[in-house]
């Protein structure tokens, strides 16, 4: 059965006229999902507010997606089939002054394709991406502005040895995972920065089993197994500043491998061992707090909208909502069938997006997407996608048109 929850009297995609803003000026609210199968080359793009399918993307191999900070364009990594694609979302947002702008088009690939060998970590940083190339040790660095516009203006930086890295586009600077030299499978030991003209800039900034990165607000983190790098901007112009803050004596034994950062409140949000995950606050006394789970830990999101909000989603089919100011689990609901965390890491599993006023989680093995009433923490709907439904990415907003211009 698939049901279209969206409340018509907050219909998202509704039509309102409005005062002010110019005589003839409307609003409109526009999300979109895009929704990646876990063993198909596909990706479907979805009106949230009916759940219908707008558009299927035939990619070459099965994509982990990302989304710009803009949201106009979403990203399609195949590690396996050597391919970074860009896809225009279709909804577009300009700052209007004392309003913004809607464009909502129809959802587009951008015509832009970046090749290597198994791409895996991509990293946006003001507008521009650098995508790490595994199997060269090489980062293709490019702007979402040239994509859009479909021009394949990359640049190239390479590491000394292909392995698992990751690179970040810092202002004229280049942060690049230093690879292990004695063990190119095993994780890098640090960061290098490079300038413009690929000399390296200071030492190489120790950080034992570098995986995991984030921003929030105008710090970055790189996670480690001794705790985590922070990335700061000093002065315009000049290299970062980067200092280790270590996980401290007060924590259990265990590290964070995934890092996402807060939206609207500057915090990172980590794992920390199965069944738990770390609330970072580099600027505080006390940088990490540990929030313990009921089981094993599948997934977890920030709340870009609701910015006191994060949510989790464990191996018993429960979506948890943190309230990360407290630190504390405020709410529970049993959503799915269990999907256990025994087994490949990469078996299809749910995974948790927002789209305005809902949160969405897909559910690869029941061919659908859970929706979940971001206020009343309710379930409230599904939404079929053929296939086995699993990353998800969201994009949308609310804004003005002038019908009529
Ligand atoms: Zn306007
Ligand atoms: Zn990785």
């Amino acid at each position: 059965m698939t049901t279209y929850p969206f409340r018509t009297a907050a219909a998202t995609a509704a039509l309102l006229a409005l005062l002010g803003g110019g005589s003839n000026a409307e609003e409109l609210a526009a999300w979109r999902l895009f929704v990646a199968d876990h063993a198909e080359p596909r990706v479907t793009a979805i009106d949230a507010a009916n759940g219908a399918i707008l558009e299927s993307f035939v990619m070459r191999g099965p994509a982990t997606l990302f989304r710009s900070d803009s949201g106009r364009s979403v990203f399609a990594v195949q590690g396996a089939a050597g391919a970074v694609t860009g896809i225009s979302t279709g909804i577009a947002f300009e700052d209007h002054g004392d309003h913004g702008d809607i464009e909502v088009t129809a959802p587009a690939l951008a015509g832009i394709e970046i090749l290597g060998t198994m791409p895996v970590h991509l990293v946006e940083h003001d507008g521009i991406f650098a995508a790490f190339f595994d199997g060269e040790g090489a980062a293709r660095i490019f702007s979402e502005r040239d994509v859009l516009e479909q021009r394949g203006t990359i640049r190239e930086v390479r590491t000394a040895a292909p392995h698992h890295g990751v690179a970040v586009a810092y202002g004229s600077y280049t942060l690049l995972s230093e690879p292990n030299s004695s063990d190119p499978n095993a994780l890098p030991v640090g960061i290098r920065v490079v300038d413009a003209g690929g000399a390296t800039v200071g030492d190489v900034h120790a950080c034992p089993d570098l995986h995991g990165e984030a921003s929030s607000g105008n710090l970055m983190l790189f996670a480690c197994d001794t705790g985590v790098l922070v990335v700061s901007r000093e002065d315009a112009g000049g290299p970062p500043a980067i200092r280790h803050l270590a996980y401290g004596a007060a924590l259990p034994d265990g590290k964070s491998t995934t890092l996402i950062g807060g939206h609207g409140l500057q915090y990172f949000l980590g794992n920390y061992g199965a069944d738990k995950l770390v609330l970072i606050d580099p600027t505080a006394d006390d940088a990490f707090r540990l929030v313990g789970l009921p089981t094993r830990r599948v997934h977890f999101a920030v709340d870009p909208l609701r910015p006191k909000f994060a949510y989790v989603f464990t191996e018993d089919g429960q979506l948890h909502r943190l309230d990360v100011v407290s630190g504390e689990i405020t709410g529970s609901l049993a959503l799915t069938e269990p999907y256990s965390m025994d087994g490949h890491w990469s078996d299809p599993r749910p995974r948790i997006a927002v789209a305005g006023d809902r949160i969405v989680v897909t559910d690869p093995l029941s061919a659908e997407l859970q929706l979940v009433d971001a206020v009343t923490f309710e379930q409230v709907g599904t939404i079929e996608v053929p296939g086995l439904p699993f990353n998800i990415v969201t994009v949308g907003g609310a804004g003005k048109t002038h019908p009529g211009q």
